[in-house]
Order: structure tokens, then C-alpha cells, then sequence
């Protein structure tokens, strides 16, 4: 493993989340594009990553919205 592979693990996590400054943005994108195993990894990180955010962002259902609101409604 390279110096620029354990640096890319070591930033992926604010690379995915677009917390990353710029430089090392840059950084990272340029090893991938010379590097297939961390372009895999970036690539099955980043896809669960989406999948974490979206189950955070679904919404509650309705059920549960309305029962709740009655319960703010009694106070
Ligand atoms: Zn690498």
C-alpha cells in the first residue's frame, strides 16, 4: 500500500461527505485515477454512504406523524 493509498483512506470519509478542502480533493482524485483499488473502495464507500444519508433523510410515516401530533395537540 502507498503513501497516497493510506492517505486516501485516511480522508475518504470527508472526501464523501464534501468536507474535504480542496487541495486534498484534488489529491485524493489524482491517485484514483492511477489506483483501482482505491477507486473500488471509494466507490462501494460512497454508494453506502448515499444509502446511510438517504435512511436518515426518509421521512416518518404518517401514521407515526399523526400520532405524534395528536400528542401535541392533548398538550
Ligand atoms: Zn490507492
Amino acid at each position: 500500500m502507498s503513501p497516497e493509498c493510506i492517505f486516501v483512506l485516511d480522508h475518504y470519509n470527508d472526501y464523501i461527505s464534501g468536507e474535504l478542502v480542496p487541495e486534498k480533493v484534488i489529491r485524493v482524485e489524482n491517485h484514483l485515477k492511477s489506483c483501482p483499488n482505491c477507486e473500488r473502495f471509494l466507490g462501494r464507500a460512497s454508494k453506502l454512504h448515499g444509502r446511510t444519508v438517504g435512511l436518515l433523510r426518509t421521512s416518518a410515516p404518517q401514521a407515526l406523524k399523526s400520532s405524534i401530533s395528536s400528542l401535541f395537540d392533548k398538550a
